[in-house]
C-alpha cells in the first residue's frame, strides 16, 4: 500500500466506475476522501454500459498494455472475492459483416499474444454456448477466451461499500459540483447549495461532463462523446455466456438472466436536439431486439425491459485522458472510453499519482496536456 505523502485530503467528483474505483483506492491508502456525485451512484454511463472487458482489435501498444492490466485487475478481484454474480470471464465472440474479414485482426492478436481462436459455424457450439451458427459470417469469427463482462452498478456498489467502511465520505445528490481553483491550484469542490469541500487534490471523474468542466478553467480536452443507447431485455432462456460483438448487435448477459444490447447503427440513429433532448426513432429498439434474437441459438423472442440513453465518454483522439492537468496543480481528470475495462487499473494508478505525486510511466501517453500541446 502507498503511504500518503504530499496529499492526503482528496475530493472526487463523479460516482461512476472511475470516481468510485479511484476513491476506494485512495481510502485503502489511508487518504481522507470525499466522493461527491450529482445523483445516485452509477447514474451516468456506468449505469448503461455494455461493459465488455477486452483489448481486442487494433490499438496503440500503450492502450493495449493498459487494457491488459485492466483485465488483470479484474482477474485478481475474481480470484480474491466472490463476485461471480456480476463479473464473468466466459470469453468474447466477434465476427465481421459479409464482404469484410477479420483475418488481419486475428493475425495481429496472435502476434501480440492476445488469446484468439478462429471459430466457424461448424465448431462454435464446441467453443461457446448459446450462439446461432447460422448467424456467423461465412468466413467464421474470432473467439477470445480471456475476455469477459462486468455489471458496473454491482461493482460500484461493491466498491462503495468498502469505501464507506474504510471511512470515506460519500455524498450523493449533490447536483452539479465544481472544482475550486485558486492561485493555479485545485483546492476543493463547491456544490450548488454552497457547501465547499476543501482538499489537497481533486479528481474530476464526471464521464462525458469532463471536457466542458475543464473548459471552464481554460483547459482543452478534445471531446468525441456521442449520445449512446443501451437496451435491456427481460430475463430470457438462453445459454449465452460470452459477449457477442457482431455486425448488427453487441450482446452480453446480465446478472439477472437478461441481456444488454447495443450497436453502432442504433447509436447513430438517435436524434439529439439542440437542447439535448434525445428521440429514439420508431423501430430502432424493435430492430435491435430482432438482431439480437437472430444471433442467439433458438432465436428466442426478446422483450424490452428498459433503455439507457445518454453520453458515452470518448476523448476526441479515442485514447484515455488520465492524470493531472499540467497548469493546475492538484487537478486530476479521468475521462475515457472503455472505462469498464480500465475501471480498476485507472483507479489504482490515479490514486497513486494523486497521493505520491509520482507519475506512472503507464499513463505517460494519456495525460491531458497532449490536447493543450496540440493547440500551440
Ligand atoms: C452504451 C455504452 C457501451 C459501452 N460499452 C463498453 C464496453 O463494452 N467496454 C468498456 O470497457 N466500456 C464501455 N463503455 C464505456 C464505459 O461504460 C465508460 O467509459 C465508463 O462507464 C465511464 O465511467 P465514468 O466513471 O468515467 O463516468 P460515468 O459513469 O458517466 O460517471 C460519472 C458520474 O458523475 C456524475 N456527475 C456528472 N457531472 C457531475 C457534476 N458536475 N457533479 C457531480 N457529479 C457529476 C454523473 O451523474 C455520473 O454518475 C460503454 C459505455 C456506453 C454508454
Amino acid at each position: 500500500m502507498t503511504a500518503p505523502s504530499t496529499r492526503s485530503r482528496v475530493v472526487v467528483i463523479g460516482g461512476g466506475i472511475l470516481g468510485v474505483s479511484t476513491a476506494t483506492q485512495l481510502v485503502r491508502s489511508g487518504a481522507d476522501v470525499t466522493l461527491l456525485t450529482e445523483g445516485e451512484l452509477a447514474s451516468g454511463a456506468s449505469g448503461r454500459s455494455l461493459s465488455w472487458l477486452n483489448t481486442a482489435g487494433l490499438r496503440s501498444p500503450e492502450y493495449h498494455a493498459l487494457r491488459q492490466l485492466g483485465i488483470d485487475r479484474y482477474r485478481t478481484l475474481a480470484a480474491r472475492e466472490d463476485v461471480s454474480a456480476f463479473l464473468r470471464f466466459d470469453g468474447g465472440l466477434t465476427w465481421a459483416p459479409e464482404g469484410e474479414s477479420l483475418a488481419a485482426v486475428i493475425e495481429h492478436e496472435r502476434s501480440i499474444g492476445y488469446d484468439a481462436l478462429w471459430v466457424t459455424a461448424e465448431d462454435v457450439a464446441d467453443v461457446t454456448p448459446g450462439v446461432d451458427p447460422n448467424a456467423i459470417a461465412t468466413e467464421g469469427g474470432i473467439f477470445n477466451p480471456g475476455e469477459g463482462w462486468v455489471d458496473l452498478p454491482s461493482l460500484i456498489a461493491h466498491l462503495a461499500e468498502e469505501f464507506t467502511a474504510r471511512g470515506g465520505t460519500l455524498i450523493t445528490g449533490t447536483g452539479h459540483a465544481e472544482v475550486v481553483v485558486e492561485d493555479g491550484r485545485a483546492v476543493g469542490a463547491l456544490t450548488p447549495d454552497g457547501r465547499r469541500f476543501d482538499a489537497d487534490a481533486v479528481l474530476l471523474a464526471t464521464g462525458p461532463g469532463v471536457p466542458a468542466q475543464v473548459a471552464e478553467h481554460g483547459i482543452a480536452i478534445e471531446d468525441g462523446s456521442p449520445t449512446a443507447l443501451l437496451v435491456w431485455t427481460k430475463p430470457v432462456a438462453t445459454d449465452l455466456k460470452a459477449v457477442l460483438n457482431t455486425p448488427n448487435v453487441a450482446v452480453r448477459p446480465t446478472p439477472t438472466g437478461a441481456l444488454a444490447l447495443d450497436s453502432a447503427w442504433s447509436e447513430e440513429a438517435l436524434i439529439v436536439a439542440d437542447d439535448g433532448t434525445v428521440t429514439v426513432p420508431d423501430g430502432i429498439v424493435e430492430r435491435l431486439l430482432e438482431e439480437a434474437s437472430r444471433v442467439l441459438a433458438g432465436n428466442p423472442r426478446l422483450e424490452l425491459d428498459g433503455l439507457g440513453i445518454g453520453g458515452k465518454p470518448i476523448p476526441g483522439d479515442g485514447e484515455p485522458v488520465l492524470g493531472e492537468i499540467e497548469d493546475i496543480s492538484g487537478y486530476f481528470v479521468a475521462f475515457t472510453h472503455s472505462g469498464a475495462t480500465l475501471g480498476l487499473i485507472a483507479g489504482e494508478l490515479l490514486a497513486r499519482e494523486i497521493l505520491t505525486g509520482e507519475k506512472s510511466p503507464l499513463l505517460d501517453t494519456f495525460r491531458p496536456a497532449r490536447f493543450s500541446a496540440a493547440l500551440v
